[in-house]
């Protein structure tokens, strides 16, 4: 069983447990039985707010969102800084009242992201997807209780996520596709590669990771 923490196009293939993330004001509708739902920190400039928290409250509450996200902060996106840090604190929030982890995007800031998860002091897992930084910086999110997830970076040549992934503890990773053309598969027989052990040991791993998060 291959277990996917986050994936924009999911492929309801046998054998494979996909978390489709899915943010407000999408246009696409969801068909994965198991979802994440978030405001995305790019498309927040027409948010209607009310409408927003309404709908992330809402969803949150169905059995089959496993997780609130993706949310988080991106310096490379055109959205106002208040406006990502007012969505991240309102996804943070909705996760802590339905006590379901939190998936975050995160770009070029995660000190920012650190210095407001030792203000709000959250009780819910916190798991940046798409990992692709530093051994050091993954350590620094390691330390701070935070979990992390790996997916298409790992195919680059000299890849920061594969040393990352080396580096991080066997409970406190999980694997992902995103908007990648990788199956879970490849990104798991990649995954297995780079941590040495044979593929049957990593989907061991994994889903323990995952059911801890989700049951
Ligand atoms: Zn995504």
């Amino acid at each position: 069983m291959f277990f996917n923490l986050h994936t924009h196009r999911p492929t309801l293939a046998p054998g494979t447990v996909e978390i489709e993330s899915v943010y407000f004001g999408q246009d696409k509708i969801p068909v994965s039985p198991r979802r994440s739902v978030g405001l995305h920190p790019w498309y927040l400039q027409e948010v209607n707010w009310n409408a927003g928290e309404q709908w992330l409250r809402e969803q949150a509450s169905l059995p089959e969102v496993l997780a609130i996200g993706e949310a988080g902060l991106d310096k490379v996106t055109a959205t106002p800084w208040e406006l990502q840090v007012r969505a991240f604190q309102m996804c943070s929030d909705m996760a802590e009242a339905f006590v379901k982890p939190l998936v975050i995007h995160c770009v070029r800031a995660f000190g920012e992201i650190l210095t407001f998860k030792k203000q709000w002091k959250p009780a819910q897992p916190w798991i940046f997807h798409g990992f692709d930084k530093s051994a050091e910086t993954a350590g620094t999110l390691l330390n701070a209780g935070c979990r992390l997830s790996f997916g298409a970076t790992l195919f680059h040549d000299n890849s920061h996520a594969a040393e990352a992934l080396r580096q991080t503890p066997s409970d406190r990773f999980l694997l992902e596709t995103d908007v990648s053309d990788f199956s879970i598969r490849q990104v798991y027989e990649r995954a297995a590669e780079v941590r040495n052990i044979p593929l049957a040991d990593l989907e061991q791993l994994v889903e323990a990771n995952f059911r801890a998060l989700f049951g």
